[in-house]
């Protein structure tokens, strides 16, 4: 098989809105966005797909008339700065597999996967499945204070060419499968080209603000200090520490820091922490939460600091169609491709649609572990292999179910 056209239609889309640090930035609805959805409906035509987009901001590529259909996918917008394979390496390959299978197999995209616009990612899977509402939309804001659902309509206006659906056509995908580029280098280390994902992580959100007294940096004796960002500190390695000891399974992160005054003579009188806890078994998350709460208010109290905190999200990990992961597994045994089972901690839209409709999430194993940066890499042959195992989950060269459909019998 050549992958000329492949390695050629993930290029253009890499070029299309360059970033500044000569990455790719297409946020997510955004002119960019959209612009990269037009260039993927144009291929889908040529291979005798129908493009149309849903209300959701998603694009579906289906073959003609109403007859369910096998559908593969991943998404085009990207992180500012991103690299040429998050996302659409899996639109591009589904693609291909589609048109290489002659007809009778779908093209999925979904719209705003990237949670770097509007803090919230996989907007437009989780709108088509009910878990996000146009409330929540109107909500979530970027940093220009624009709110999601004004973006999103912008966004389909810019996708004006192409026609619109009255309702995301989920009835019409027997199955789903996304192919994404692994986003560490856990795959390359023990050879292999492709990871099965069997459980997704659910992240669990929250903010913690230590509120003490901002007081002369000079002046104020250490007795007599109330400092939030002596609390917070303590937090944060607390964080570090509970993430070492419940690895592998669950990470602890705490990714923004405010403080106030924030002036270099002062003592901080307010401190805002935003922890991000992932896990893959059920209740992992919550329960490193509670032991980082209970620390967090054991140091508040201790420095006489006051301690409010709330949830920003919270949701349990996704266990992915043990039939699914068996029908990839087939199809790799069957073309010798090197395949391991693996688990996510990033969020993905197979796991939004597999509450739907059976799912699996299928990695391409990464050269370097480098995700989010141009730096992305992947090998030739690792490429080759998931289009191979992709073709064959979706061919029916004979009419008969593909390897996908029967793994669900
Ligand atoms: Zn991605």
């Amino acid at each position: 098989m050549t992958l000329a056209r492949v390695h050629g239609r993930i290029e253009e889309l890499f070029a299309l809105s360059p970033g500044k640090n000569g990455g790719a930035s297409r946020p997510a609805f955004s002119r960019a966005e959209a612009r990269a959805m037009l260039l993927v409906a144009a291929w889908a035509r040529e291979a005798g797909l129908e493009p149309s987009v849903d209300p959701h901001g998603n694009l579906w590529c289906l073959p003609p008339g109403d007859a369910p259909c096998v559908t593969s996918g991943s998404h085009v917008d990207t992180v500012p700065g991103g690299g040429r394979y998050d996302g659409p390496l899996g639109t591009v390959l589904a693609v291909e597999a589609a048109s290489r299978a002659g007809g009778g197999r779908g093209v999925l995209v979904c719209a705003a996967e990237e949670a770097s616009r509007f803090g919230a990612g996989t907007i437009g899977s989780r709108s088509m499945t009910g878990k996000l509402s146009e409330g929540d939309l109107s909500r979530l804001r970027d940093t220009g204070g624009l709110d999601a659902l004004t973006a999103r309509a912008e966004y389909l206006d810019a996708l004006g060419g192409l026609p619109r659906l009255r309702s995301a056509p989920l009835e019409r995908v027997s199955s789903h499968v996304e192919v994404h580029i692994e986003q560490r280098a856990a795959l390359r280390d023990k050879g292999l080209s492709l990871g099965v994902a069997t459980t997704i992580a659910g992240p669990v959100r929250h903010g913690l603000r230590f509120s003490g007294e901002v007081a002369h940096a000079g002046e104020t004796p250490a007795s007599e200090r109330r400092d939030a960002l002596c609390a917070a500190a303590e937090t944060v390695l607390l964080a570090e520490e509970l993430g070492r000891r419940c690895a592998p399974e669950t990470t602890a992160t705490v990714g923004t820091l405010e403080i106030h005054p924030n002036s270099l003579t002062s003592i901080p009188g307010t401190a805002k922490l935003g922890v991000d806890i992932r896990g893959v078994r059920p209740g992992g998350a919550r329960r490193l939460l509670e032991e980082l709460l209970d620390g967090a208010r054991k140091a508040a109290d201790r420095r006489g600091v006051y301690l409010e905190e709330g949830q920003i999200s919270a949701s349990e990990p996704t266990e992915m169609d043990g039939a699914m992961v068996a029908a990839v597994e087939e199809a790799c045994a069957r073309l010798g491709v090197r395949c391991g089972r693996c688990v996510s901690f990033a969020g993905h839209d197979a796991q939004h649609l597999a509450a739907v409709v059976p799912s699996a999430l299928l990695f391409v194993a990464s050269e370097n572990g480098v995700s989010h940066a141009p730096g992305e890499a992947v090998a030739e042959e690792d490429v080759e292999a998931a289009l191979g195992v992709l073709c064959l989950l979706m061919e029916s060269p004979r009419g008969e179910p593909s390897v996908m459909l029967r793994g669900l019998r």
